[in-house]
């Protein structure tokens, strides 16, 4: 049967964070009335520190504001096109740091707050959600610390495996800078009834030398600690790289790195004394996760190990491994093209909580449900944007385009978008490649905003 929306006007949001509160300004500029409810300051979270909406809870930056050579400049360049309340806040509270746009983090969240009270289309409801509304146009905007109870609610709506509470993320690498004079493509013992499927994973050998050697820096690198009240219990089956290290120089290659069920091509007669598996990533085949190697190093520390692998010696990351506390949906099988909830259609998803990973992407999430749901309210409907803009390549991800068994939370990056043919290849071409794709989004996203501008 069709889906009726709510006849009710009015769009609630959860939660006032990054998402949250994009998603009331670009609701309520559209004419439609938000309610943002929103817990703080009567129930906090081990990370806020105010009561304040638009809250930093960590770093205060807003990473590269470079909009033609990097992803999340780009995605800053294309929310600031569409009148975006977290990016013209940060320009009025931008600090020096050379090519990024960091923050000033209070004056930006005290004028967030100001700029959403003072909306006439706006109100603040202050308290916890704790159910899954039945009814009304909603939003869920909750972020990496969701309130328990809601967060029980959600999964008990989805289904306990289709709601993390840790993100355990392996590195994430550029396929085109892996060098395949030296890995393969092979699955274990050629399993899989499609060539496809046999040649699933990307392999890279290691002599008794490099891995030795490997197994050092690994226990020699800067690991971070967990944040205060942030659970420092690991699953077994997530269990960080390096802890598995410590555990006996031999764990990995018994673990994620043992050798056994394949043949290195490049040199058939010769026996790995261990392998690093990389597994798909995207439809697009364009990015590579390394199997198992979830991490609690310090960023620094993980590019100068990981590059220590055979055939990783130039890898550019579109992402490094972590682990930390995050509640996120497995989106991909659980919200549609348009981030609604598929069992509870009038709900819909929007920030970190959908599996994107920063300030500006899980905001970016907020300005396409808000102004999903306001189109809905007023009687329309918004097709997504296209995946050749930031916006469109993160929603494009999360709702279909990553794989759901591994799905983990996602930055922006140019690994999502879908290539622009007839450039050159490899680090010469990266230059004019990304300009390429930034060039493309740029026109692309004005094109999906205009008809939207002139329906205002
Ligand atoms: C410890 C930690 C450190 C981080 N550091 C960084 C960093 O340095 N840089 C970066 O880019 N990202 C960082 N992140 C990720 C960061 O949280 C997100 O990038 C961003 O804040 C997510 O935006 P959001 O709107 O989805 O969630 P949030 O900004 O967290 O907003 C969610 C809001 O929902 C409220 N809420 C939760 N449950 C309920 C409920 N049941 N009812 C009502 N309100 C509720 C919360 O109080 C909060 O205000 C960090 C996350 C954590 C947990």
């Amino acid at each position: 049967m069709p889906y009726i929306p709510p006849m009710t006007k009015i769009l609630h949001i959860v939660g006032g964070g990054m998402a949250g509160s994009e998603a009331a300004w670009q609701g309520a500029n559209m004419g439609v009335q938000v309610v943002i409810h929103e817990m703080r300051p009567k129930v906090g979270t081990f990370a806020h520190q105010t009561g304040l909406l638009g809250e930093m809870v960590c770093s205060n930056s807003f990473r590269s504001d470079d909009s033609e050579q990097n992803a999340v400049g780009l995605l800053h360049w294309e929310m600031r096109a569409a009148n975006g309340l977290i990016m013209q806040t940060a320009d009025k509270h931008r600090l020096p740091a050379g090519g990024a746009l960091a923050v000033d983090r209070d004056p930006f969240a005290q004028s967030v707050t100001d700029a959403l009270r003072a909306h006439p289309n706006i109100s603040v409801e202050y308290g916890e959600i704790t159910a899954l509304p039945d009814d009304g146009h909603w939003i869920i905007a909750t972020g990496p610390l969701t309130s328990t109870a809601l967060g029980q609610a959600i999964s008990k709506e989805t289904g306990a495996e289709a709601l993390a509470f840790f993100d355990a993320i392996a590195p994430i690498v550029y396929f085109d800078s892996i060098d395949m004079d030296q890995a393969w493509m092979q699955s274990r013992y050629d399993k899989g009834e499609t060539e496809e499927e046999r040649t699933a994973y990307l392999n890279c050998p290691m002599t008794k030398q490099q891995y030795e050697d490997f197994i050092d820096a690994l226990l020699a690198a800067d690991k971070t600690e967990f944040h205060e009240g942030e659970t420092a219990g690991y699953f077994d089956g997530c269990l960080p790289i390096e802890v598995m290290a410590e555990r006996g120089r031999e764990t990995l290659r018994h673990g994620p790195m043992k050798p056994v069920g394949l043949t290195n091509p490049h040199h058939p007669d010769v026996k790995a004394h261990a392998v690093v598996q990389l597994r798909r990533d995207n439809k697009l085949g364009t990015l590579y996760n390394i199997v198992g190697f979830q991490t609690k190093m310090k960023y620094g520390a993980q590019a100068d190990v990981f590059k220590r692998i055979p055939g990783l010696e130039n890898a550019r990351f579109a992402r490094l491994g972590g682990i930390h506390r995050n509640t996120f949906l497995n989106s991909p099988t659980l919200l549609t093209a348009d981030m609604r909830l598929k069992s509870r259609p009038n709900v819909r998803f929007a920030g970190q909580i959908t599996g994107v990973e920063g300030y500006v992407e899980s905001a970016a999430m907020g300005l396409l449900a808000g102004r999903a749901a306001a189109t809905e309210i007023l009687g329309g409907s918004l097709d997504m944007p296209p995946a050749t803009t930031a916006m469109g390549a993160l929603i494009t991800h999360i709702t279909g385009g990553a794989e759901a068994k591994t799905f983990q939370p996602m930055n922006v990056n140019f690994g999502l978008f879908p290539p622009v043919e007839g450039l050159r290849g490899g680090r010469r071409g990266r230059k004019d490649r990304y300009k390429a794709y930034t060039d493309r989004a740029k026109a692309d996203w004005q094109a999906w905003l205009a008809p939207q501008a002139a329906a205002a």
